[in-house]
């Protein structure tokens, strides 16, 4: 999961329009680099809280996403 920055109202004078911050999945965020000049984030950082956040593309939640890189732990 991480935190990034993406491509939002360039017309805005306001930062925080310019460059919305999504949580993205890891899946969605390589997702999004493979379209290379279409890609959407422009900077992104990891998710290290354990606060669970859905990603913003999929809903696929934190809890979701751990469970699925580490098949091997359960509970
Ligand atoms: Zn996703």
């Amino acid at each position: 999961m991480k935190i990034c920055k993406i491509i939002g109202d360039m017309t805005s004078e306001n930062a925080a329009e310019r460059y919305p911050v999504a949580i993205l999945c890891d899946y969605c965020y390589q997702a999004d680099a493979k379209r290379g000049d279409d890609a959407q984030v422009v900077s992104s950082e990891e998710y290290k809280s354990e606060f669970d956040v859905s990603c913003e593309a999929c809903y696929k939640s934190l809890k979701e996403e751990m469970d699925e890189t580490s098949p091997m732990t359960s509970d």
